[in-house]
This record gives structure tokens, sequence and C-alpha cells, in this order.
């Protein structure tokens, strides 16, 4: 059953019962007043016509005693004859001793009549009411009755109606079921009426269908006449209607006013559930109308805060969603499409301040010294805005413990705890990123200068660490919580793997650039530096020196000691060679025992004394190989150079290297063991010298294209250089 109809139900039982109540009451006390006011009417009626008919009994007696009073017997017939004449008694009969009527007056009403002492009482229909006295004479004797009489007509009856006020009906009382002898009840009702009579006798009264209350009065000594009397009922006429009416009335009204209340009251809750549903299925923007102040209406406006509230909760996760999803796929982009550190932790660490709603934070990265160096800010100012300025120890601070433990910290900043070179925040939280087996990233790649580091350098003690993110200040002055760490930790690991993969990265392509065996840069980094090194030269007016390296006789070395020992000597010699020159120079391995040194910014001069010097380097001591049967030897090693200047001696990087190559034939063919500089270049029409000649030295002291000293053009042999010895720069 639904809401509504058990309030419908409620409501009716609530008003529909009083008023059948009082329906019934109001019913039933009309009822009992109107029989014990028409039983009170009838009780008087029935005193009423017992003293009439006992007044008109006297004065029967009376007029048949004033005929039985005269002593002549001739003369009673006149007395009779007066009595009726003065309208006494209806009619006057004189009877003997025998019962034989000796006078009657003429007229009179029909026989029998009934007898005003009623005793013996006799059946059939009334005629008329007659009371006898005895005859007597003078003596005493008995002569006979006289008996006067009134006839009982309808006329009688009418009289009796009127004198007491009911109606009346006279009844035959002859054997038998009775009947009706006169009546002043009105025709429609007579035969109820009378069958009412038939079940009541003394003082009882008895109720018609109709509404009509019965009494019988008589025959009874004194009033020997079979009377009923009857009264319609005094309430009011169709009063059980009425109140059926009234009732069925107020049960419809009831009714419409229940459904009313009920439809009213539940509305809001029908409207309610239905948007409930609504918001069950997904649909925020659902709402009720707010139509009262009572508790429905309250209940219906928090529905429509709630709603609202989540609405708008809904739309700004929707929204922060979203924008997460942008920094994801920018992340995601970024991650696959560059190998540019700088740029992904940018982007990381872009991503996680919006993810946690930070204002500012920093990515720092362990350096080989174990200091976290910071190498990405965003949203700091002031000195902080700079990430270079961001050093903080491992172990020192927020930062540094983070690193140091490998345990993320977040809460309330505290300037004592507060590293030396920490931005000062409200709130914190800084999260550790390592990768297993991750070495120390100082730079180390193809871009540094110099030789490239040696295979299996190990990464400082507990170093798997690789940095820091750590972000200030939540917007909403809230602490981050353990929610913003495990989205910050999602973004370390972010971290984490760009790093490692652009360490693995350059470790790669440094791979791909090296010699293996050597460790010195491979041919194809020779390609790639000669261009760049050239393009250099030109560009700052600079020279650029070019050795070509070619170790003597080593066919035998591999013959006599073997291909292991040959290698063994191959490694010694890159060894020195890299002893023997600076940072910015670069060492080449070309091919078998061919090498190539690249001397930027170097002149003739210069180049001749880096060649006697590796020319001695390997001449002066001789490698040590395990023989044959593993005994210790020591080989001998000579070398030939060949070396070419630029732009002196050619007009670019693969000219360059080829005269190279030809001072180390004319080396070779000049003995081995020593270097030649290469013939100048043969000046040609189309060929340009992309290089100002200058007539003093700068101000730098280095050495310029076109100045006497790189204009040398002897061919110096290792003991017979055409420059005095001097003592590299830089060394
Ligand atoms: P020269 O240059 O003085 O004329 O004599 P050479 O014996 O060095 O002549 P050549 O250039 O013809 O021989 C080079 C030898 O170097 C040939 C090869 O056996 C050896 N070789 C080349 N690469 C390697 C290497 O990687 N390891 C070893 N052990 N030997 C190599
Ligand atoms: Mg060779
Ligand atoms: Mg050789």
């Amino acid at each position: 059953m639904t809401l509504r109809g058990r309030l419908t139900a409620a409501f009716l039982t609530v008003v529909l019962g009083p008023v059948l109540l009082g329906a019934f009451f109001v019913g039933s006390t009309m009822a009992t007043l109107d029989r014990s006011r028409s039983t009170e009417r009838l009780g008087l009626a029935a005193a009423g016509v017992r003293t009439s008919v006992d007044a008109l009994c006297q004065q029967l007696r009376a007029a048949a005693d004033a005929v039985a009073l005269v002593t002549d017997p001739a003369a009673r017939p006149r007395a009779a004859t007066q009595v009726v004449g003065r309208g006494l008694a209806a009619a006057v009969t004189i009877t003997d001793t025998a019962g034989r009527t000796s006078y009657a007056t003429p007229g009179g009403p029909e026989t029998p009549w009934r007898d005003c002492a009623g005793d013996p009482p006799a059946g059939g229909p009334v005629r008329a009411l007659a009371a006898r006295v005895q005859l007597r004479d003078p003596a005493g004797t008995d002569l006979g009755t006289v008996a006067a009489a009134q006839p009982v007509d309808p006329a009688f009856v009418a009289r009796l109606a009127a004198v007491t006020g009911v109606a009346v009906t006279l009844l035959d009382d002859a054997a038998g079921p009775d009947r009706i002898t006169h009546t002043t009840e009105t025709r429609g009702v007579r035969e109820a009426v009378l069958a009412a009579a038939r079940t009541v006798g003394g003082d009882r009264v008895a109720e018609t269908g109709d509404g009509r209350y019965v009494r019988r009065v008589g025959p009874v000594p004194g009033q020997p006449l079979p009377l009923v009397l009857s009264v319609p009922g005094e309430r009011p006429p169709h009063l059980y209607a009425a109140l059926v009416g009234a009732v069925a009335l107020a049960a419809l009204l009831a009714v419409a006013a229940a459904w009313r209340l009920a439809r009213v009251t539940t509305r809001p809750l029908v409207e309610l559930a239905g948007a409930v549903d609504r918001v069950a299925h997904g649909d925020l923007t659902a709402r009720v109308p707010v139509r009262s102040r009572d508790e429905i209406g309250r209940l219906a406006g928090a529905f429509n805060r709630m709603t609202r509230e989540t609405g708008s909760y809904v739309a700004a996760l929707t929204t922060s969603r979203d924008q997460l999803r942008g920094h994801l796929a920018v992340l995601g982009d970024t991650l696959a499409s560059t190998h540019d550190l700088q740029r992904i932790l940018r982007v990381i660490l872009h991503s996680a301040i919006a993810a946690t709603g930070a204002r500012a934070g920093a990515v720092l990265l362990l350096d080989g010294d174990g200091l976290l160096v910071g190498r990405c800010v965003e949203g700091l100012d002031g000195p902080d805005a700079d990430p270079a300025a961001l050093r903080v120890p491992v172990g020192a601070g927020v930062v540094g413990t983070v690193a140091a433990t490998g345990e993320p910290l977040h809460g309330r900043w505290d300037p004592e705890r507060a590293g030396a070179g920490e931005p000062s925040c409200e709130t914190y939280v800084a999260v550790p990123f390592a990768a297993p087996g991750a070495a120390e990233l100082g730079g180390r790649g193809p871009d540094r200068p110099g030789h490239p580091p040696a295979d299996g350098e190990p990464a400082p003690p507990g170093s798997t660490a690789l940095g820091v993110l750590a972000l200030y200040d939540r917007v909403g002055a809230a602490e981050f919580d353990d929610d913003d760490l495990v989205t910050l930790r999602t973004f370390a690991g972010h971290a984490a793997v760009a790093v490692e993969n652009v360490r693995v990265h350059e470790e790669a392509q440094r791979l791909s650039l090296t010699d293996p065996l050597t460790g010195l840069w491979n041919y194809r980094y020779l390609r790639e530096s000669i261009r760049r090194e050239v393009e250099r030269a030109n560009r700052f007016g600079r020279m650029l020196s070019v050795l070509a390296l070619d170790l003597d006789r080593f066919k035998d070395v591999n013959d006599t000691w073997g291909h292991a020992a040959g290698d063994a000597v191959l490694v010694e010699f890159a060894r020195r060679v890299r002893g023997e020159i600076r940072e910015v120079d670069l060492a080449f391995r070309h091919g078998g025992e061919e090498f190539v040194v690249l001397l930027p910014e170097t002149d003739a001069r210069g180049a001749t004394i880096v060649a006697e010097r590796l020319g001695a380097v390997v001449r002066d001591q001789p490698v040590p190989v395990d023989g044959h049967a593993g005994e210790p030897v020591r080989v001998p090693v000579t070398v030939s150079i060949g070396i070419a200047v630029y732009p002196d001696h050619a007009a670019g990087g693969q000219q360059v290297l080829d005269a190279a190559d030809d001072a180390l034939y004319a080396a070779k063919a000049a003995g081995r063991d020593g270097y030649r500089l290469a013939r100048p270049a043969e000046p040609t029409p189309t060929q340009e010298i992309p290089v100002v000649a200058a007539a003093v030295s700068p101000p730098d002291g280095l050495p310029r294209a076109g100045t006497p000293d790189a204009a040398g053009t002897g061919q110096g042999g290792a003991s017979s250089g055409p420059h005095p010895p001097r003592q590299s720069r830089g060394r």
C-alpha cells in the first residue's frame, strides 16, 4: 500500500469514525426520546378515554335512574321519551324481569349494546354503550331494568379522538383476529396500526414500521370499549435518511479532503523520490521544488543544496581530472619524445604541482659529491628561483634527510630542521626517487670535452637515490596528506624513470661513440668531431691541429707475442696518449693500430711538441705484456705521426685528415718513430680560406691562422724538429 493510501485511510478513520458514532448517537437518542414522549402521550390519551367513557356511563346511568325513579309504570315511557328528548341518552329501554322489552324509545341504536359495567365482557362489534339500573317498586320488588344507551358510531369515535388528541380506533373484539369497527386513523396506515395493536396488551406500546406508536385501551371494567390509540412519532420525518445522507456526505467530503491532504503531503515526497532516483542514475542536475517551509520543505531544500554541492564538487573533480589528464598527456608525450632531462623534469614538476595543488616545487638531483643540486624549480621567488642556488648536502635539512633515508616526509615547515639552502615555506612534502644501480649523473656524455670515462666507474656508496621531488605550500592552507604523498610518489617514479632513461640513453650514446678496446672515441665520433672542430675554428678564427698516429711494425708484435699481447699494447698506447693531451683535446682510435688526436686551438708548432712528446712516451717505456708462457715481457713500441693543421694544410675536415695521413705516410717512409708536418695546401683560385690573417697575436695569446708561427712548412723529424720543444699550455 502506498503512503498516499495509508494517509488517506488514516484520515478517513480519524474523521469518519466520530461522524458515524455521532450519527448513531443522534439517531438512537431521537428514537428513545420519541418513543418515551409518544408513550407518555398515549398514556394521557388512555386516561382521557377512560374519563370520557366514565363520564358518558355516569350520564347514561343518571338517565336510566331518572326513568327508573318514576313510580307510575304508565308514566315511565313518557319519562323515557323526555330523557331522550333532553339528549341525556340516545335511547332508553325498559325490560321486565323476564327480560322482555316492555318499552323502548324509538330510533335507538342497534343492539347489542356494550354495558358500561363491562361485565361480562362480550365479543362482537360495539354498536352502543349502555348503563342499566334496577327497576323496583316502592316496596323494593324487582320489576326489571331500565337501560339508557348512547350509540358508539364514527362520530363518537371522532369525539374521543378530538378529546384525547390521538387517533382512536374501535375494534370488533369478537372471537378471531381483531377487526376495525370505526377509526379516525388515516386510511393508509390502518392495517399497520391494527397489526401493531395485535402484538401488545396492557400498558405496553408498539411501534409501526412508519413510526407510529400504538397502545390498546380496554375492554376492562369501567371501560368496556376495545379501543386502540395511535399517535405518529414526533421525530422529524426521514431522520434516518437524513442522518445516512449526512454521514454519506461527510464521508464524501472526508474522502475528498483525505485524498487532497494525502496528495499535498505526499507530492513533495514523490518528487523527492523521483529526484533521488535521478541522482542515483547520475543526473546531478535533479532539483525538487520547495513548496513550503515545513519539514518536507526543509528536506527538499537540503536535498537541493546537497545535489548542488555534489554537482559542483563533481565538476571540480572532473575539471581537475581533465587537467590531470592533460598534464599526464604532456608528461607522456615528453617522456616519449625527448631525452632532454631538464624539460622532462620541468614537466614532471609542473604536473605534480597541478595534481596536488601546491604553490611551488623543486626537483633536486644528487651530484657526485653527495650534494643535492636543484635542477628545476617552479613557483619560488627571489634567490630560490634559480635552481642552481638550491644546494643541500645529503643528510642535511628536509630534502637531504629524505635523500639519505629514502623515506618521504611531509608536514609543517620547521625552520630549525630546514637545511641551509632550502626555500622557506609553510608546508612541504618531499619524496625521494631512486633507480636500482643508478650511478652518478655528473654530466657524463659526448658533450663533455676530453676523453670518455672509463667503464665500470663505481657509483658512490648508497647513491641509489637519484634525487628528491619536493613541493611547498599546498594552496588552501591544509597540510599535504598521505594521498598527496601517493600522488607525488607516482611523479617521483616518473622522474626516476626519466633520469634513468636519460642516463641509459647517454650511456648507449657513449658506447656507440667509443671504442670498446681502448675506451677512446671511435671513428664515428671522429667524423662528427672533426666537422664540429673545423666549424669552431672557423667561427673563432683559430687553428686546429690533427695528428694521425700509426704504430710501427705492429704486425710483428702480433706475430711475435700474439693478438692478446697486441691488444694489451693498444690499450697501453691509448692510456699513454690520453695522459699526454689536454682536457680539450680529443683522442680517437681510427681503426686497427691507427689513431687520431685533435688539438683545438693549436698551431703546427704546438702540434709538433705534442707529437714529439707522444713519440717519446711510447718509445721510452717498452710495454709490459704476457709472453707465450705467461711470463712478463717488455715489448718496445714506436709510433709514426703525421701532423696537419687547419686551415694551413687543408680547407676542410676530411682534407685535413687526409693531409695528416699523407704526413704520416711520409713519416713512415722516412724511417718510422718520428713525425712529419703536412705540406702547405696549394692555393687554388676557387679555394677560400675562411680565416682572417692576423698580424699580431690576440690578447689571449692563442695562435691564429695565417700567423708566422702557424706557417711552419718544415718536414720535422723526431730528431730534427724545426721548433724548439715547448711546454703545452694548460698542463
Ligand atoms: P707499418 O705500419 O710500420 O708499416 O707496419 P705494420 O706492421 O704496422 O703494418 P700494417 O699496418 O700493415 O699492419 C697492421 C697490423 O695491425 C695488422 C694487424 O695484424 C694488426 N692489427 C690491426 N688491428 C688490430 C687489433 O685490434 N689488435 C691486434 N692485436 N692487432 C691488430
Ligand atoms: Mg697501419
Ligand atoms: Mg702500423
